[in-house]
């Protein structure tokens, strides 16, 4: 069987890594056909448009796509290219693992996926700058239903919503991948007790869901201060995390911190039927081109791939083979070294190559 992919190397480091994910995914004997797809800013120069219908028909039609990171430039220019293409194709789950994979880290036992939902909460795009008439609009009407919440004249507002059906997506999706992944508890993590609406629905719809899974898997929540403590301290005792958008995005960051940083953070956004795997990480622009990064966070963004694609034995020898390089530390990464030995890094290739030796070994 051929898997057909969209492959959309992305800007800065992102060609550099994707390659280094190919060479790994090729690797393992099952045969790939790519289909190399633009977006971001090279899309623009080459063909006029960010992110170009061909790329988001590809992807429809594949189902499956690899992805590089793309550049969004701070305050100006276009908005978020990756925003712009979860909204497009739906892809409603960030699915992000956290397992330790060998880096020198405090704690040795981490093994969470986090589950984010990616489409509402602060993230929706609903904001309104100083200044706007409707600031004042969303004052009076504070006021005249008597909250006792302050929205001061001179406030940017943002909106933060959560609804029930995209709880319950984000919910059901959690219980359904920790019933298939043979994990254990899902927990929730909220802020129920301030928000008493938007997280208190959240909450609500967790517990209501979670009975349909009763007896099958066990399930917790959390308020998002104290998990955040609880993570740092005692991370082995977490094991499937469900979170609204704002919530996930920084414990996604933190958790990857947990396992070895940015470098060995894999992710994938998901879909009713539709997956794009990416690595967690942006696109590094000041080593465009230095062939410089660590390429595991999207080798391994290429073994979940494999996993969603029911190759599950591939995905593990992609796995043991990345922790096998970083267990040797012989060809690794300059981020993988301490400061004192970073003159013995290797490239962002001859890492991907290592590890696609033994990957072809075993
Ligand atoms: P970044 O992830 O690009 O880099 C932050 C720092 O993390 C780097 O300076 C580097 O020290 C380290 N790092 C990241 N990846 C690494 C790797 N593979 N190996 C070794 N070290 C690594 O984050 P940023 O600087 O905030 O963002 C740069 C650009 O990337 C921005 O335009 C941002 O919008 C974009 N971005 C894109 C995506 C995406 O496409 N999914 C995700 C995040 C950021």
């Amino acid at each position: 069987m051929v898997y057909k992919i969209t492959l959309i190397p992305g800007d800065g480091i992102g060609p550099e890594v994707v390659e280094a994910a190919k060479l790994c995914l090729e690797a393992t004997g099952i045969d790939f056909e790519w289909e190399v797809c633009d977006a971001g800013e090279e899309s623009l120069k080459k063909n006029g448009r960010l992110l170009p219908e061909n790329t988001l028909n590809s992807i429809r039609r594949n189902k499956v796509a690899l992805k590089g990171p793309i550049t969004t430039p701070v305050g100006k220019g276009f908005r978020s290219i990756n925003v712009e293409l979860r909204k497009k194709l739906d892809l409603f789950c960030c699915l992000r693992p956290a397992k330790d994979i060998g880096v020198n880290t405090l704690h040795k036992d981490v093994d969470i996926v986090i589950c984010r939902e990616n489409t509402e909460d602060l993230y929706a795009g609903v904001e309104f700058d100083i200044g706007d008439e409707f600031v004042k609009e969303i004052k009076k009407a504070a006021e005249d239903r008597g909250t006792l919440g302050i929205i001061r004249e001179d406030s940017a507002v943002s909106i933060k919503s959560i609804s029930k059906s995209r709880s319950e997506r984000i919910i059901r999706f959690a219980f359904e991948y920790a019933l298939m992944n043979n994990r254990r508890k899902v927990t929730c993590v909220h802020k129920a007790n301030i928000l008493k609406y938007t997280d208190g629905l959240f909450l609500k719809t967790f517990n209501e869901v979670a009975r349909d899974y009763e007896g099958r898997i066990e399930y917790d929540d959390f308020i998002i201060d104290n998990l955040s403590m609880q993570l740092v301290m005692r991370p082995g005792r977490f094991d499937v995390l469900v979170l609204p958008n704002l919530y996930g995005d920084i414990i996604s960051d933190l958790c990857a911190g947990l396992v070895g940083g940015l470098g060995v953070a894999a992710g994938a956004n998901i879909g009713e039927d539709i997956a794009v795997f990416e690595p967690v990480h942006g696109s590094v622009p000041k080593y465009t081109g230095k062939n410089k990064v660590n390429p595991s966070a999207a080798i391994l963004s290429g073994a979940m791939m494999l996993k969603y694609l029911y190759q599950n034995q591939a995905a593990e020898r992609i796995e043991n083979a990345v922790r096998e390089v970083i267990r040797q530390a012989e060809f690794v990464t300059y981020d993988l070294l301490p400061l004192d030995k970073r003159d013995k890094a290797v490239s962002t290739m001859q890492m991907a190559e290592a590890i696609a030796q033994i990957i072809k070994k075993y």
